[in-house]
């Protein structure tokens, strides 16, 4: 079995199986992504993150969405898979919607194929109504496209939902999607397999009062 990142072999049985099991990453590899669990609020939503978004974690994220690297799926919650069923247990996994182009573009929904792993049920019920850049808006700007996140017509949603992205940077595509969820009365959570190097420092929460705690 070759690393699916650096194409290095990988030994197959022995101290490696024991401890790290079946990860399509090798060892090296998989050390350059900083497993660092968060938990802060966005909007007095709970949202928990497991990595520092940071190059090696964003290059395998390229990869695998902007390269159309579709065997990469499973490596994302590969270590925390069994947290993960734990702690959403009896939720419905929300998909943060792309647009249309996008998974024309791609082939694949990357988000549902990344938590198809969980096993769990998954739902995309909101729709993208256009396609932004985040970087370099203003706050403005990103206040703006929560507008851009709608609920398609007809969706009836589950009691309790997670909301799921790959990442969190500002927050607001996520807002959007709370903005969104408006007229909904059941439970929500949020999770982001990496979150920004920003949600690691609680002092620069301005969004919130309250503090993210490092795990
Ligand atoms: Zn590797």
């Amino acid at each position: 079995m070759r690393c699916l990142m650096c194409e290095k072999e990988m030994g197959k049985g022995g101290l490696r199986d024991i401890l790290f099991g079946d990860d399509p990453l090798c060892i090296d590899c998989r050390r350059m992504w900083k497993n660092r669990p968060v938990k802060f609020y966005l909007d007095d939503v709970e949202l928990n993150a497991s990595y520092v978004y940071n190059e090696a974690f964003s290059g395998c994220l390229i990869q695998y969405k902007e390269l159309a690297d579709e065997a990469l799926k499973d490596v994302f919650l590969f270590e925390k898979l069994k947290w993960f069923r734990r702690k959403y247990r009896g939720y419905a996994l929300v998909m943060m919607p792309s647009t249309q182009q996008k998974i024309q573009a791609r082939g694949f929904s990357h988000l549902k194929e990344m938590f198809a792993c969980t096993k769990m049920e998954i739902i995309e019920p909101f729709e993208k109504t256009a396609d932004t850049v985040q970087k370099g808006k203003s706050r403005r700007q990103r206040l703006e496209m929560m507008s851009e996140i709608r609920l398609k017509e007809g969706i009836v949603l589950p009691e309790k939902i997670v909301l799921c992205d790959d990442t969190v940077t500002t927050g607001s595509t996520l807002r959007g999607a709370l903005h969104a969820l408006k007229g909904y009365s059941g439970k929500i959570q949020i999770y982001t397999v990496s979150a920004n190097r920003r949600w690691y420092r609680p002092h620069s929460l301005h969004f919130t009062d309250r503090k993210a705690i490092i795990l």
